[in-house]
């Protein structure tokens, strides 16, 4: 099938099947321009609450489409492709994070949204990076807290809370790849451009931005900043939905580190640019086929989705 002809058909079936489209903001830009409604992951979580919809597509990886299954246990939840995972959620398994709990049993645990659905349910408070702040300075201030999976988000939170949060030690491959030194010398070239970066990215890179924010976040400043040029360190994905909003602007990726791997003239050959390699699992195709077969269901064992579903409920509603 061509892409018009994938666009024609999966337009017609959502609405045959009463079906919504989410997207993440990483998701290819023919997802993204096709997607009922994009957002980040505390976005797709509070669309999946409201919708009427009866069947739901998540476009992304595979932990947001069991948040969306344990907020919406009734409903029909579809991923494109089951096997994009999230190299953040497989850092943390519940079983070790269940012996973390033993370890420090004065300790509650809140978690970042991108872990598994058996976290969730060891989990007191889910966060995403658009609220993370606001729900751990909501915490009682003698809260003993383990904070994970991502230690780049949690000691970002613990230098603007004054925290002292037990961290867990994961991190996502491709926010920690973003390099220093190119961005320093991207700074050089671009003196006037603002640097956008997630809480994900590692210190150093943290401590050269302008603005720390989610992807909603960082697209919210770029719309309303009066700069016309910006260094973004996320995935590369944002960058479609910035340049819809913001066509007169200019937005350039930060690049990650060299890889390892020479040419045949002998010069570093630069790692793929900062996508997921996850996210970009989804094609339109992949997209077409499991709305038309109604496959890759989504699916959480009750008695997890039945704690889990605590934690990211208090997120919703600490986050209002
Ligand atoms: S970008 Fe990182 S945190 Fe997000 S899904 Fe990919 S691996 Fe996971």
């Amino acid at each position: 099938m061509t892409q018009e002809e994938l666009i024609q058909k999966i337009d017609i079936l959502r609405k045959e099947k009463h079906a919504i489209i989410m997207a993440h903001y990483y998701q290819t830009a023919d997802i993204q321009a096709i997607a009922d409604f994009i957002g980040d992951s505390l976005a797709l979580a509070q669309k999946a609450k409201t919708t009427d919809a009866q069947i739901i597509v998540i476009c992304g990886v595979h932990f947001m489409g069991e948040t969306a299954k344990i907020i919406c246990p009734d409903k029909k939840v579809l991923v494109p492709d089951l096997h994009a995972g999230c190299s953040l959620a497989d850092s943390c398994k519940a079983e070790d994070l269940r012996v973390m709990k033993e370890q420090h049993p004065d300790h509650m645990v809140v978690s970042y949204v991108n872990t598994t659905a058996e976290v969730k349910a060891l989990t007191n408070v889910c966060v995403t990076s658009s609220n993370a702040k606001k729900i751990v300075d909501m915490l009682p201030k003698d809260a003993k807290i383990i904070f994970g999976p991502d230690r780049n988000l949690g000691n970002y939170i613990n230098s603007l809370t004054g925290r002292n949060m037990l961290l867990w030690n994961g991190a996502c491959h491709v926010h920690e790849r973003f390099s220093v030194e190119r961005l320093v010398e991207l700074k050089k070239k671009h003196p006037a451009a603002k640097v956008l970066a997630h809480p994900e990215c590692k210190a150093a890179v943290i401590a050269l931005a302008d603005v720390v924010g989610s992807t909603a976040a960082l697209l919210e400043y770029a719309k309303k900043s009066d700069s016309i040029e910006f260094l973004v360190a996320t995935e590369s994905g944002i960058l479609f939905e910035m340049q819809r909003a913001c066509p007169e602007k200019t937005f350039i990726p930060v690049p990650p580190e060299m890889s390892e791997s020479f040419d045949k003239e002998g010069n570093l050959i630069p790692c793929a640019c900062n996508e997921c390699d996850y996210m970009r699992m989804n094609t339109m195709q992949k997209l077409y086929d499991c709305l038309n077969e109604e496959k890759n269901e989504i699916f959480v064992a009750p008695e997890i989705a039945e704690k889990a579903v605590v934690c990211i409920d208090k997120m919703l509603e600490m986050s209002k």
